[in-house]
């Protein structure tokens, strides 16, 4: 199973600020193989534009989302690749809520979306693979929205992909702590610059990332191969890409950088 990173940023980036050739990074998205894609966000052609695959999502049959912050859902690019096309949108009823009130009833009517439950957690196939939608420790200001992680498997590997999410809450983490997952990709969205933030209630900083990772290792959970991941950085929270890489090598932990692509 292959993962693309599309955007590893949070949401304080300026797409308009994009310079080609310039450190930068897109609002959070991936994309499993060639089909399955993790956050429809407003970024994504701008990656598959600026890269040269127009093609890029042309075999996107399915989408999951993490939760509706604009930054990992925008409702024209879930229109661009599921109206009249062969995609589905899967997620929170939330999402389906979103794109009514940005695409009225008509428009919203050409997406084929099938809700999903994180509580309890119930897996589900779509293509190849089994998603489980578990809950993140994070909030959109919608009281019925059940922000999630996702555990993805394709019955050989297993991906975890957690942006946005402070920690792992407990019923999530009683979960995954028991699955052979081969790559983890967890959040930074604040780095350096924000240490002891605020932000420790929704988001994870590089001291929890610490303590979470040597915990991890400590009692050896997940499969003897797992490789572990950040993403979904900020722009002002963070110096630039070597210092975290510098900081996390220790960790033995990888920043993504839009564009990564790595083999699950
Ligand atoms: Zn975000
Ligand atoms: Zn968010």
């Amino acid at each position: 199973m292959q993962l693309t990173f599309l955007g590893t940023g949070a949401a304080d980036w300026d797409i308009n600020a994009y310079v080609p050739g310039q450190p930068f990074r897109r609002y959070s998205s991936a994309l499993v193989n060639d089909d399955l894609l993790i956050d429809p966000g407003p970024h994504i052609f701008h990656f598959a534009r600026e890269n040269e695959r127009p093609d890029m999502f042309d075999r996107v049959r399915n989408i999951i989302v993490t939760h509706t912050h604009s930054d990992h859902f925008c409702p024209e690019t879930v229109e661009t690749l599921c109206a009249g096309r062969d995609c589905t949108l899967w997620g929170d009823a939330a999402c389906l809520r979103q794109l009514e009130r940005a695409l009225g009833p008509v428009r919203t009517g050409r997406i084929r979306f099938q809700e999903t439950k994180a509580c309890p957690p119930v897996p589900y196939a779509i293509g190849g693979y089994t998603v489980w939608p578990l809950r993140s420790n994070h909030d959109t200001g919608d009281p019925e929205e059940t922000t999630r992680l996702y555990l993805v498997g394709d019955g050989k590997r297993l991906l975890y992909y957690g942006c946005d999410s402070a920690w792992i809450p407990t019923a999530s983490w009683n979960i995954i702590r028991d699955q052979p997952v081969n790559a983890m990709v967890l959040e930074c969205t604040c780095g350096e610059l924000a240490r002891n933030d605020w932000r420790i209630f929704e988001h994870n900083t590089l001291e929890m990332l610490e303590l979470m990772l040597t915990t991890f290792r400590k009692y050896r959970y997940f499969a003897p191969d797992v490789t572990f991941y950040v993403s979904h950085m900020a722009r002002t929270l963070h110096t630039d890409h070597e210092a975290l890489q510098a900081y996390l090598a220790p960790l033995d932990v990888t920043p993504a950088f839009d564009g990564m692509c790595i083999e699950v």
